[in-house]
């Protein structure tokens, strides 16, 4: 990642990108290293530093959609257990092991939590991180001494996972660069080039120097979060502003 031979690659009037990706939070980084592991020409510009928005501010777990489970979502527990597993195996010096506790109240609760996990263990399969228990109201007030006891009746264990979040996106923007791929910070998207109706290519502006570039590319993606709007904006401005309408999700 050396800053000036990528300043020197996107000066380069005559070049047109295969792909330009806007954001390098968690979605357009795991774009880029999509694309660029795809043998795709691939430039992601960051305004500020990478993971700097949402994706250095999550709660930082790696979890496998436990609450879709109570949802019915089985799919999508399915889908986020296997990457959940994916994330171990790739990066274990980012993801660790966490044991959650549920306190239980009632007379239902604790089979409830204890076969709902049990289906959570299950649907893992080899990429499960350990087994859920039923816990004894001992074992709970003893692994939660702060645990609220009137009316506890016991707990449920299980296991997720926790991650270091902006370490992830350093290591997925190395990942980008190691596939051929090119990514740079402090760089912000102002304008949008266009062909006709088509979106053609960006105007950025190198935050640390001030200098302008005019960048070609045959396809523009826009992963900046919560300022998704503002560049659907450079695209159509009689768009509202609305970042509740962007697609972000809240977690
Ligand atoms: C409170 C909270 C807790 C969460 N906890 C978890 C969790 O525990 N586990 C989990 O998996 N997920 C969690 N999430 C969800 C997860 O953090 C987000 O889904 C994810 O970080 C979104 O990443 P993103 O790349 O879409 O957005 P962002 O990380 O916000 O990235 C967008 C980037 O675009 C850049 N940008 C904007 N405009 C421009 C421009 N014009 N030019 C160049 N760059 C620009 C911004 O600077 C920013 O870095 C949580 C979210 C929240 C809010």
């Amino acid at each position: 990642m050396n800053r000036k031979a990528v300043l020197k690659k996107i000066r380069k009037k005559d070049k047109t990108w295969d792909i330009i990706i806007l954001g390098g939070g968690s979605t357009g980084l795991g774009c880029a290293v999509d694309a660029a592991s795809r043998g795709y020409k691939t430039l992601l510009l960051e305004q500020v530093d990478f993971s700097k928005g949402t994706s250095s501010r999550s709660t930082k777990l790696v979890h496998g959609g436990v609450r879709y489970l109570q949802q019915g979502d089985v799919s999508m527990v399915f889908e986020a257990l296997q990457e959940r597993g994916l994330m171990f195996k790739n990066a274990p010096h980012l993801v660790t092991n966490q044991s959650f506790i549920i306190p239980t109240y009632d007379f239902w609760g604790g089979p409830f939590y204890t076969i709902g996990l049990k289906v959570y263990d299950m649907m893992a399969g080899k990429l499960g991180l350990g087994p859920s228990k039923h816990l004894s109201l001992e074992e709970t007030v003893e692994a939660i001494p702060t645990v609220e006891q009137e009316g506890l009746r016991g707990g449920v264990i299980y296991q997720d996972g926790q991650f270091d979040d902006s370490r992830m996106a350093i290591s997925l923007a190395q990942t980008c660069v190691d596939y051929g791929g090119t990514v740079l910070n402090y760089c912000k998207v102002t304008a949008l080039l266009k062909d006709g109706d088509l979106i053609a290519g960006v105007v950025a502006t190198d935050e640390e120097t001030g200098e302008i570039f005019s960048i070609k590319a045959k396809v523009v993606v826009n992963a900046t979060g919560v300022f998704a709007d503002e560049v659907i904006q450079m695209d159509e401005p009689e768009t509202e502003h609305d970042y509740t309408k962007s697609g972000f999700i809240w977690f």
